[in-house]
């Protein structure tokens, strides 16, 4: 557990933004729609602050959970991995040296340049959480994307229903916060609804993003890198570039 990790300004500006829906939703829009004081107002403020509590924990739990290092005394069993047809080395049946932690790596684990080290079975460095996502971490950070996708449809379907039933004649600027704020949710429904979706594919087939997306950062947007692919039968784990 590591709190200096939240001394970070990506970490800063995720906990702002969440406070800021979370404020926007609660006193502005389902205040708007249906009113606090009303038993539809206080339920959906209630399911809302729910959601917000879950994302709270589940992000800091990303931020301060260890995502796993190789254990000092980690020697790579030879005979085993001689006999393991799941995790292929790229050389056979040889242990994975890593060169900049003088240490064997276990199958799935990378080394991460941010960290400095290597990381069990990581998946990606986020940098909205200062940290890696790894083998410690990974389930927390599914269902952060999991909460934040929930909450950020919620209060898109409570800005929308909220709109749809607000006069906003002669009310410019406000119409336009409504607007930027539609716009808002709807990219992060969108963003958060696309990584679920995705991370629920890799879970499916028991993949990290680096196993998919390949060792090469700079590739990963590009849609025809798929060098690192073999045959599609069985997928090679991912080897020293990260
Ligand atoms: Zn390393
Ligand atoms: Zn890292």
């Amino acid at each position: 557990m590591k709190c200096q990790r939240f001394l970070s300004i990506p970490v800063s500006a995720v906990l702002l933004l969440m406070g800021f829906v979370y404020y926007i939703t609660v006193f502005v829009f389902i205040e708007d729609w249906v009113g606090l004081q009303s038993s539809a107002g206080s339920l959906n403020a209630l399911n809302f602050t729910f959601l917000g509590f879950l994302c709270l924990v589940s992000f800091s739990a990303c931020v301060l959970i260890d995502p796993g290092h190789v254990p000092p005394s980690y020697v790579p069993d030879v005979e085993q991995s001689r006999a393991s047809d799941q995790e292929p080395n790229k050389n056979g049946a040889q242990p994975r040296p890593c060169d900049k932690c003088f240490t064997f790596k276990p199958p799935r684990a990378h080394h991460c340049r941010i960290c400095r080290r290597c990381v069990l079975r990581m998946d990606h460095h986020c940098m909205w959480i200062n940290n890696c996502v790894g083998y410690w971490n990974y389930k927390a950070f599914f269902v952060l994307v999991l909460y934040a996708a929930i909450s950020s449809i919620y209060s898109t379907v409570v800005l929308i229903s909220c709109s749809f039933q607000k006069d906003f004649s002669g009310r410019v600027p406000l119409k336009m916060f409504y607007v930027i704020c539609g716009a808002g949710m709807i990219g992060l429904s969108v963003t958060f609804g696309t990584l679920l979706g995705w991370h629920v594919h890799l879970i499916i087939h028991n993949m990290t993003t680096i196993e998919v997306l390949g060792p090469n950062m700079l590739k990963w947007l590009c849609p025809t890198a798929v060098s690192h692919l073999k045959d599609g039968l069985a997928f090679p784990i991912s080897h020293d570039s990260l």
